[in-house]
């Protein structure tokens, strides 16, 4: 007969996280990054980085199509929490983008993305050797297969080790330990959004049982950070 494992309380996930940050961390021996959005989860694995690496580069995309709600967050919490904050710009500007391509991320998001995320993301990640992100398993099912710990290949060849410890997280366990310790989080999230991305890309979730619904009317899953080394 197979016994069902009683599932593990937050505190017991984030024990678990903080153990393996704190091993990698310790091991690491070229630098460090955590990718941040600034939604819950980048902020919930942040908080618990920053105890071992207080002065982790963190990278934030700055694709100039932000809520302001975002920035104003972005800006309040790195000054909060003294972040060693990284704002990641694409090579042109918004303006030059919409002159000489008009409004991509009405016409080819993949393309704007390309641009404005993937791009400059992979030229910083050129800096480091390990990557901290916050994303879990149950946000879509193209994160279905994410690995906590994988080999990430750049474009350029050179391969970076891709940490992803809150793989198993519900969005349950993102929101408790964000209110055990106090973390305010984004107040988009208090009008009923659930991913939070672009301005022009995001909407309330258009399935209220797929969080990510809301993200490019549900026209695709991805901006292309985050697919396998293959795709990109
Ligand atoms: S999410 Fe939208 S606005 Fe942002 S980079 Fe992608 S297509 Fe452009």
């Amino acid at each position: 007969m197979t016994e069902t494992l009683p599932a593990l309380t937050t505190a017991e996930r984030a024990a678990a996280v903080e153990r393996l940050v704190a091993a990698e961390i310790a091991a690491a021996t070229v630098p460090v990054a955590l990718t941040n959005s600034f939604q819950a989860e980048d902020m919930v694995l942040l908080h618990i980085v920053r105890r071992h690496l207080p002065n982790v580069p963190v990278l934030f995309l700055d694709t100039g199509y932000h809520f302001a709600e975002v920035l104003e967050y972005r800006d309040r919490m790195a000054h909060e929490w003294q972040m060693n904050l990284y704002n990641i710009v694409p090579q042109i500007t918004v303006s030059q983008q919409e002159s000489q391509f008009g409004i991509l991320n009405q016409t080819d998001p993949t393309h704007c993305c390309g641009l404005r995320k993937v791009q400059p993301l992979f030229a910083a990640l050129e800096d480091y050797g390990v990557w901290f992100t916050g994303l879990r398993r149950e946000q879509a099912k193209s994160r279905a297969a994410l690995k906590e710990i994988d080999d990430f290949a750049l474009p350029s060849g050179r391969t970076i080790r891709k940490l992803s410890p809150l793989t198993e997280w519900s969005a349950k366990d993102i929101w408790t330990y964000a209110a055990q310790h106090e973390i305010p989080l984004l107040t988009l999230y208090d009008q009923g959004y659930t991913s939070i991305g672009c301005e022009p890309c995001t909407t309330l979730p258009l399935d209220p049982n797929d969080p990510r619904s809301g993200r490019w009317g549900g026209q695709k899953l991805e901006c292309g950070i985050h697919l396998p080394t293959a795709n990109h």
